[in-house]
């Protein structure tokens, strides 16, 4: 994998604003699930749409990287950014 943390740089995000709240819908029209891997990657729907893009600086490979959570409980979701699986869909 590409850790430690330290390889790994922010650059960029695919939250649009800070005050519109981003939509809690998935997309899964072959029926994949959240964690599937084949589950496609639309950055308008979640958990693309509350992600940043950071890339690994040793192989060159990207990622988003969702927070979950809040307050006390924080969990840091990585998923490797595959072109093959992205789709551009409406919300
Ligand atoms: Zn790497």
């Amino acid at each position: 994998m590409h850790f430690p943390e330290e390889q790994l740089k922010q650059v960029g995000t695919l939250r649009q604003s800070v005050y519109d709240e981003p939509t809690f819908d998935e997309y899964h029209p072959n029926g994949t699930r959240f964690w599937s891997p084949d589950a496609p990657i639309s950055p308008r729907h979640y958990p693309a749409n509350r992600s940043d893009v950071w890339v690994c600086t040793v192989c060159g490979r990207y990622f988003l990287r969702y927070l979950e959570g809040g307050g006390y409980f924080v969990d840091h979701r990585v998923r490797r950014l595959l072109g093959s699986l992205l789709v551009d869909a409406p919300v």
